[in-house]
């Protein structure tokens, strides 16, 4: 029954897809595809007698992660406190990595129009506070700038959100609350996008590896519908800029079976782990240490220049009540073939047999990205810190049972 409803929508899209080829299509997308993907490895995944998911067979760990959301835009600012200059990059919510070669170089900016009217020298003692993506960078980034005298001070550099981050490239997560506001982020987008670019072509400055182009995958559906669904993914912006390919409709076939309408995307993937990594071997290089304490107050900072890189906590340092946590659970998967799962899914999804839900168009049901072994979310629940466990069950179950289904899998 399953089989021929699904043979029955393939047939419909080869004449769809037969149709657009000869008439030419009717969207404003170009040329249709027709793909068959390797399905996520998801047979040996379980719930188990309480309706919790095992985190064992494909299932390799479940992660609670935060990401530094801040209402309205990232701060990045600089300010004279006393002598002190301090800089502010902080609260890039789900998009650090979206917006970092952009955010650190306009910070480095701020920074080096007020080294000028201080006469700082290239000696200047620079503390920045934070060893996340926003930290790491920066350093590396005021390295190449010249400067010669900058630690790293942070509470911790594992388990933080700039590791636990997926590396999908695109303007999904910030609390951008205006027009004005979601031009200036999609700027920093854009500068962003260069960055990636001269490090997939192998000509930035410090950073050569972790980075490169990839499909992506949403929906077509249409509100009340089952299966995927038409999705904001956050490449729009860089499509209709021209600067990254315009999408195409067409079917993707999995290993699996299952069919569905989807729609393609390109955008960069980035191996946060690898960049991450490498930033650490590049700050080794220039002998610039990062130490491990915590910060009660940047008051406690004596260096003349602060970066206060803080992420979510930020929302103490600078006593910033626009910043929040919005939390994403991961469930990182084993066992995958990873040499044929280079592709993205990105769709919201309705569950056929399940009651009709309403979801924001921009956030994601199914969330498949390859960092690491493989990864399934991810959730976005504001103003949430992740200690609620009962919640975090329901969630990853939620995750791993679409999932099961979105790829062709009988349920537990
Ligand atoms: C599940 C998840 C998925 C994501 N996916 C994507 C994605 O696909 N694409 C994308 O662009 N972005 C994504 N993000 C968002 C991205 O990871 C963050 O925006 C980015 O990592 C923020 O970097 P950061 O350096 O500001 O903060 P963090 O990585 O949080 O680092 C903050 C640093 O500050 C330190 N610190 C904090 N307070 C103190 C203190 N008082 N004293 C000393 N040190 C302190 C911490 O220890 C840490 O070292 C995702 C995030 C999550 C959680």
């Amino acid at each position: 029954m399953l089989l021929a409803q699904r043979d029955r929508t393939l047939k419909h899209w080869y004449l769809v897809i037969l149709a657009m080829t000869i008439f030419g299509s009717q969207v404003s997308h170009s040329a249709s595809f027709y793909e068959q993907l390797q399905a996520v490895e998801l047979a040996d995944a379980h719930v188990d007698a309480l309706g919790q998911v095992e985190a064992s067979g494909d299932i390799d760990r479940k992660v609670v992660c935060l990401r530094p959301m801040r209402k309205g835009l990232p701060n990045i600012s600089a300010e004279e406190v006393g002598e002190q200059v301090r800089v502010h990059l902080y609260g890039h919510g789900g998009s650090g990595w979206t917006l970092l070669w952009g955010s650190v170089d306009k910070a480095v900016q701020l920074f080096k129009e007020k080294a000028v009217a201080h006469k700082f020298n290239e000696l200047v003692p620079i503390t920045i506070v934070g060893a996340g993506c926003m930290g790491k960078a920066t350093a590396l980034s005021l390295y190449h700038e010249g400067y010669r005298n900058i630690r790293i001070i942070a509470e911790r550099d594992d388990s933080i959100a700039s590791l636990n981050s997926t590396g999908y490239l695109a303007m999904v997560s910030l609390a951008t609350e205006n027009e004005s506001e979601k031009k200036q982020a999609e700027q920093l987008a854009i500068d962003t996008l260069k960055g990636y670019q001269m490090v997939d072509k192998g000509t930035h400055p410090f950073i050569n590896e972790g980075v490169h182009l990839i499909d992506v995958y949403s929906g077509l559906g249409k509100e009340g519908e089952d299966g995927p669904l038409e999705t904001y993914t956050g490449i729009e912006p860089y499509a209709e800029a021209g600067l990254l390919p315009k999408p195409q409709d067409g079917v993707v076939k999995f290993s699996t079976g299952v069919s569905y309408p989807m729609r393609k995307f390109q955008t960069y993937f980035m191996d946060t782990r690898v960049l991450m990594k490498a930033f650490d071997r590049e700050l080794k290089a220039r002998n610039i240490p990062v130490i491990h304490e915590t910060v009660g107050s940047l008051e406690d900072i004596k260096t003349y220049v602060v970066f206060n890189c803080s992420g979510l906590g930020a929302a103490k340092l600078n006593n910033d009540d626009k910043v929040y946590p919005n939390m994403g659970l991961l469930l990182e998967l084993a066992h995958q073939p990873l040499k044929k799962l280079d592709y993205i899914i990105y769709t919201r999804y309705q569950p056929p047999g399940t009651a009709k839900r309403v979801g924001p168009m921009d956030k994601a049901d199914i969330y498949f990205m390859p960092r690491s072994g493989g990864l399934l979310g991810a959730t976005f629940v504001d103003h949430n810190d992740g200690s609620d466990k009962a919640l975090n069950e329901k969630l990853f179950t939620r995750i791993l049972r679409e999932n099961k289904q979105f790829f062709g899998y009988p349920l537990d």
